[in-house]
């Protein structure tokens, strides 16, 4: 899979132009979290290339709209209903891709929850088992149970873990300290397996999404545990209440990462001043005053 990457050429001095040298063609992509936002138009991204998908989500009914909907335009798509944080379940499906499909190359762990604007003091003992246990122990154990079916294929590979720009910084007052946890926690896990794996050709990157216009919040009021019908979102940062880029965009940047097999795939690098102030509270640390 490495030898298939790179991407850019610059063929006249006054223009550049984009190749994509990845081949997807035949190649089978799975993606948690498929049914919605980021998950969805990554699976409509490799589709349009070529590449059968699997979604996987623990919503069925969006999920079989999204199928139907990839299939309409000529995608080739099969679906999980899955829960990421029920273990058994996930290596079961695991099993059932290796026996069903042979071969597996891309891996888009991405199934994930949203929260912020509550106060961590205020957040339920049950708000914090649960997004932990799908942010965190879910996509764990998505790696458990799919690194084998890549390895077993042989062909080398490549996963992309969904973090975010709150697992690179903690916002001051965005009360989104549980949320960046578990989204530093994905960082971890990727930089981690990225060495693990490199020597089986098998790439790990890990995608840090700044504000993107999905139904996030919405959904993680919806699957909660503890869902009350009607109830409202909490009051968001301003920030995050503004229109964020496209789920499209951020596939298309995430494929463009795969390609150059980048460790830390980041959609607006004009973010970094955050970034930077968050290490220099880390950097202080070491050089006090
Ligand atoms: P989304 O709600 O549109 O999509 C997430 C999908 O994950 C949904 O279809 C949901 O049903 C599924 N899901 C939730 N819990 C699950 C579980 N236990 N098992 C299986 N599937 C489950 O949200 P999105 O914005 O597309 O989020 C995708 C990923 O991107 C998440 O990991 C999220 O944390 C991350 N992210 C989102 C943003 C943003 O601004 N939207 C920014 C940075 C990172």
């Amino acid at each position: 899979m490495a030898g298939e990457r790179k991407s850019a050429c610059s063929c006249h001095a006054y223009f550049r132009i984009e190749v994509t040298l990845m081949d997807y063609q035949g190649k089978t992509a799975f993606i948690t979290g498929g049914a919605s936002g980021i998950g969805l138009a990554l699976a409509k991204a490799v589709a349009s290339r070529g590449c059968k998908v699997l979604l996987a989500d623990v919503q069925r009914e969006a999920m079989a709209a999204a199928s139907e909907e990839l299939r309409r335009d000529g995608g080739e798509c099969a679906t999980f209903a899955m829960d990421v944080t029920d273990r058994a379940a996930v290596y079961a499906c695991a099993k059932e891709v290796a026996r069903t499909n042979g071969r597996l190359d891309f891996l888009f762990n991405n199934a994930g929850i949203g929260d912020a604007g509550s106060p961590l003091e205020t957040i339920s003992d049950s708000l914090f088992d649960w997004l932990i246990s799908v942010n965190v122990t879910g996509a764990m154990n998505v790696l458990k149970a799919f690194i084998p079916v890549l390895k077993q294929s042989g062909q080398g590979g490549h996963i992309v873990n969904t973090s975010s720009m709150a697992g690179l910084v903690v916002m001051p007052g965005w009360n989104q300290g549980l949320y960046s946890a578990s989204k530093m926690a994905v960082l971890a896990l990727s930089l981690d397996l990225r060495d693990a794996l490199a020597s089986q050709d098998i790439g790990v990157s890990v995608l840090c999404p700044g504000l993107v216009s999905t139904n996030i919040l919405e959904n993680a009021l919806k699957l909660r545990p503890d869902a009350v019908a009607g109830a409202a979102l909490p009051d968001f940062p301003e920030m995050l209440k503004g229109e964020g880029m496209s789920a499209a965009e951020v596939a298309d940047i995430t494929l463009r990462g795969i390609e150059e097999n980048l460790a830390i795939i980041v959609t607006e690098p004009e973010l970094w001043p955050l970034v930077e102030a968050h290490h220099k509270r880390i950097s202080d640390a070491f050089h006090p005053a």
